[in-house]
């Protein structure tokens, strides 16, 4: 029997293999089972394919792919993003960036560089009023700053420092991982025997497909980079980014902790929505959005900012009714509330999860019973052809319908093969069925 996938199409699927409902802990409010999701693992996800994820609410940890219950969760993950071309920086982010540039460029060297190679009245006049974030951004990269010879020292006038960004392959480096250690127990506390080459290596190198495979081509790039800074040839940070066709994912960044006063943070984002527009990526994802987490406000303050609507995957503006429907209690979906308050009965807006339905112990229920937000309905799986979807065995792909007893097992019984499948197809979502393969046995 031939194989039904040529080696061209296996290249193009993405594998899942379903790892199921779970509870796990909090690292946000430390609550022991707060936190609800569904979770699948993979070690090859097209960048194409990710970014549909994304817009259903999922997210990765390295080869960890989950879709948080927000109706379920202590602190609700909302998937926010921003139009990279439409941001607007704050004064406190336009601060950062000017105080990195001087830091770089050193006093001495722009009084000098103001005499030597003076600003015409009229490029004074327009920095004066105008903050652009990619001149900003970009101003104090060596390669672009200037050195003319100094009459008095016959030399090139060189800045306080010399600082470059590269972005590259997420390999793992020897210089990476001592950062990543240095960053994890000096800003997080954590201990150094939390992490291995092996773990870093899981959480923040792998998981994605990545294209080119030649960083330096002009080719869009897609998948799991690493944007380096050097300073003084020094690696000093690190933003591990996922790169979407619809958009930059900022995935984590970890710098030298003697540098923490100059705002990673607020700087890694603007040198990110940079980056988005210049690659012609549409939007700038932040990650998660948890309202109640004080720490994560901050991202608030990159705006216009967009919240993903966790039943409809519409997006709506984060300020107005949203934030001060999130001031109130932590699932808002404005989309149910609308049909709600269209249905007339606007108070199961208020509390829409029933005692029932706490009752229930949702390890071991289908998630269909669930009725988790944005998770397709059973009605919805029966219309799939889950039948022909492909399943890879032992490094062959055959089609669930050539399982031995696929067509009488029971699609809404969490135990049998076909409630796995489908229940990884719910949460996946319609379009990635064909797409994509399962990997379950192996
Ligand atoms: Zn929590």
């Amino acid at each position: 029997m031939g194989s039904i996938v040529d080696a061209e199409q296996a290249r193009n699927l993405s594998l899942f293999r379903p790892l199921g409902y779970q509870r796990n802990s909090c690292g946000y409010c430390k609550s022991d089972s707060g936190n609800a999701s569904y979770y699948a693992s993979s070690v090859s996800v097209r960048p194409v394919h990710y970014d549909e994820l994304v817009n259903r609410g999922w997210r990765r940890s390295g080869t960890l792919y989950y879709k948080q219950n927000l109706q379920k969760s202590c602190c609700p993950h909302y998937t926010m993003r921003l139009e990279a071309s439409a941001f607007r920086p704050r004064t406190d982010q336009r601060k950062a960036s000017n105080r990195w540039n001087k830091f770089i460029l050193g006093s001495e060297y722009i009084r000098r560089a103001a005499y030597l190679c003076p600003k015409t009245r009229e490029e004074k006049k327009h920095r004066k009023c105008n903050f652009d974030l990619l001149t900003a951004v970009h101003e104090a990269e060596y390669s672009n700053v200037k050195r003319p010879i100094d009459p008095k020292t016959k030399k090139y006038l060189e800045p306080a420092h010399r600082f470059e960004v590269n972005i590259e392959g997420d390999s793992i480096s020897q210089a990476k991982f001592e950062l990543f250690l240095k960053y994890q127990t000096q800003v997080h506390k954590e201990d150094v025997s939390k992490w291995q080459q092996k773990d870093f290596k899981r959480f923040l190198c792998s998981g994605l497909q990545r294209f080119p495979a030649d960083p330096k081509s002009n080719e869009k790039k897609l998948g799991s980079w690493h944007q380096c800074y050097r300073l003084d040839g020094k690696l000093i940070a690190v933003a591990v980014l996922d790169l979407m066709p619809s958009g930059v994912s900022s995935v984590y960044i970890f710098y030298d902790p003697e540098y923490e006063q100059w705002e990673f943070g607020k700087l890694s984002a603007l040198r990110e929505i940079a980056f988005a527009i210049e690659g012609n990526y549409q939007y700038y994802y932040m990650g998660y959005y948890i309202h109640s987490c004080q720490k994560m406000r901050y991202k608030g303050s990159f705006r216009p900012q967009y919240i993903l609507d966790p039943e409809s995957h519409t997006w709506d503006p984060l300020d107005g009714e949203l934030a001060a429907k999130l001031d109130k209690r932590p699932y808002v979906s404005l989309s149910r509330d609308r049909r709600l308050a269209a249905q007339d009965t606007p108070e199961t807006a208020e509390s829409d999860v029933t005692e029932a339905d706490d009752e229930i112990n949702d390890e071991e229920v289908s998630l269909f019973d669930l009725h988790m937000p944005g998770v397709m309905s059973l009605e919805e799986v029966k219309a799939l052809d889950l039948d022909h979807w492909l399943l890879l065995v032992h490094g062959n792909f055959v089609h669930m319908i050539d399982l031995v007893g696929w067509e009488r097992m029971p699609l809404d019984n969490p135990q049998s093969v076909k409630g796995i499948i489908a229940e990884l197809a719910a949460a996946l979502g319609p379009s990635l069925l064909n797409k994509s393969a399962v990997v379950l046995f192996d």
